[in-house]
């Protein structure tokens, strides 16, 4: 905890001695795009299950800071750009929302809409009108609420979890991860395991809970744009040719059909260099994407790789330091 209060206020010097800014000036003409995943009403400090999503008032904040530093772009900008229609301005940014929760619709587009600034919001289809808690969600709160021991593993295994509290839910987060490196029928057979066990998600739905399409519809008519997030959010590189084929045509179809409008938008989940792939890539390209993004830090020269776009994740209880490292990319010098 040291560490990371060192790091914050050495950031903090550095964007006040202007360092950021120099650092931006070397950017200014590539992309930055933002991931983000949740709003919330209040701040959740220090609990691990809210470390995805950021406070209204902190989401505020951070707009504010976007719209008087930097010139925000939509999806459909980014298209035109592709297309040679239109360059892109100065210091530009787009900002990105990932899975398609409804606190997008209900917390984070009022406070888009106040700062003038576009989004694309990303949906697995799959989720969109279910009760479902997206997989990786679900297989940690599930761990967490496993009475007894030990804590299964995948393929057959077992881990003892009489462990004090922080032990356990960095053991739980471990297999999570683990998860994503499973083959996509090895990570379907483990979750069926888990799911033979009654259970209710123990969170407030207001982090969890997905839009229905109706909403989707909503968040589109109020001029955002809704790319695609896949239909289940498998890891793309798990998937054998035929499953790739269904997760990337399916979900396009589906938003194409729901909304009446093109999705040229894809972007892989998890986004990490493991997760996508060169055959990824040139089936959403077959598909009829436009462009794909990634997670991996970093700007971009859109035309240059329309396919593995980066873009800088924005965690919960981030510090305004850090937040303004993210922006001009200062982060990536010290080391996030
Ligand atoms: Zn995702």
């Amino acid at each position: 905890m040291a560490g990371v209060s060192a790091k914050n206020l050495a950031l903090d010097l550095a964007r006040r001695g202007g360092a950021n800014w120099a650092f931006r000036r070397m950017q200014r003409s590539r992309l930055l795009v933002l991931t983000y995943h949740g709003v919330v009403a209040e701040d959740h400090p220090g609990d691990y299950r809210f470390r995805s999503t950021v406070s209204r008032r902190d989401f505020r904040t951070q707009l504010e800071t976007v719209g008087k530093l930097l010139s925000p772009i939509s999806g459909s900008d980014l298209i035109d750009t592709l297309d040679g229609r239109r360059s892109l301005p100065r210091n530009a940014v787009l900002i990105t929302f990932d899975d398609g929760y409804r606190n997008n619709l209900t917390h984070a587009a009022p406070e888009l809409e106040r700062a003038g600034i576009p989004a694309v919001f990303f949906v697995s289809t799959g989720y969109i009108g279910s009760d479902r808690v997206l997989w990786p969600l679900e297989i940690k709160l599930r761990l967490q609420d496993w009475d007894g021991d030990p804590l299964p593993l995948p393929g057959g295994l077992e881990v003892p979890s009489d462990m004090d509290r922080g032990s356990r839910t960095a053991q739980i987060l471990k297999i999570s991860d683990l998860c994503k490196h499973l083959s996509d029928a090895e990570r379907r057979r483990y979750l069926s395991q888990l799911r033979a066990r009654p259970w209710s998600c123990p969170l407030d739905p207001e982090v969890y809970a997905f839009m229905s399409w109706d909403e989707v519809r909503d968040l589109r008519g109020r001029g955002f744009d809704i790319g695609s997030h896949t239909v289940e959010h498998p890891i793309l590189s798990r998937l054998d040719s035929d499953e790739l084929t269904i997760e990337l045509a399916a979900s396009k179809r589906a938003i194409e059909a729901k909304l009446g409008t093109d999705c040229p938008w894809l972007a892989y989940p998890n986004g990490g260099r493991a997760d996508f792939s060169a055959d990824v890539v040139a089936q959403a390209e077959s598909a009829g994407y436009r462009c794909a993004f990634t997670q991996l830090p970093g700007f971009n020269s859109p035309l240059e790789v329309p396919f593995e776009l980066c873009r800088m994740d924005v965690p919960g209880h981030v510090h305004p330091a850090v937040f303004h490292s993210r922006l001009s990319g200062l982060f990536m010098l010290a080391g996030g």
